[in-house]
């Protein structure tokens, strides 16, 4: 199981995720889905050999906590990776449903920019998930044509305004500009491949 664990960066995440439910918390949300607000109950925390204990049971005690897991994906500190390991390891991270992020990937793998150092990469505050991250502030974002909805922009606005607030570098990668010119923009973060 801890191998399971370990070795699946989103195995952890998706254990918070099927404890919230347990504890009747939207695990999208947090919403407490309970109507009575209860604190135990058999459903959940109580069983019959902690009864003596029951009043000290409170699920919402950890809510807050398995939220924060459910976007933690575990990686393995193993010293570093050679390009072509970390390459891989960023591959089998990413979000399947965005092809724009496997093509971005791919054009900087092959044409020797700097890889990231995160993929799928949780920051606490504000609460999201960025697609890449390079050490120690720069988080990448690869936008596909859902992110031109006019809901989904404003979200996206607030999103990234919170980020640069809070001291973090956003670039945008857009499905409809050219990939390596936007690459090129910025030497400093992918370096300069290679000539
Ligand atoms: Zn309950």
């Amino acid at each position: 199981m801890l191998r399971l664990l370990v070795e699946d960066p989103q195995a952890l995440a998706e254990v918070a995720r099927e404890a919230l439910t347990v504890l009747h918390f939207d695990p999208e949300t947090g919403k407490d889905l309970a109507e009575d607000g209860h604190r135990a109950c058999y459903e959940c925390l109580l069983s019959y050999t902690n009864q003596l204990e029951a009043h000290l049971l409170d699920r919402f005690q950890v809510r807050d906590f398995l939220r924060e897991l459910c976007a933690a994906r575990v990686s393995l500190l193993s010293g570093r990776r050679t390009r072509e390991e970390q390459y891989k390891w960023l591959t089998e991270r990413l979000d399947p449903r965005s092809s724009l992020e496997k093509e971005f990937l791919d054009l900087l793998y092959q044409k020797g920019y700097r890889l990231p150092d995160e993929a799928q990469f949780g920051i606490k505050e504000p609460r999201c998930v960025v697609d890449f991250f390079y050490e120690p502030n720069v988080c990448i974002f690869c936008d596909g044509p859902p992110h031109d909805q006019l809901a989904q922009q404003k979200r996206d606005d607030i999103l990234r305004k919170k980020l640069r607030f809070k001291g973090y570098r956003v670039i945008i990668i857009r499905y409809d500009r050219d990939l390596e010119e936007l690459i090129k923009a910025y030497p400093d973060v992918f370096g300069r491949g290679e000539c």
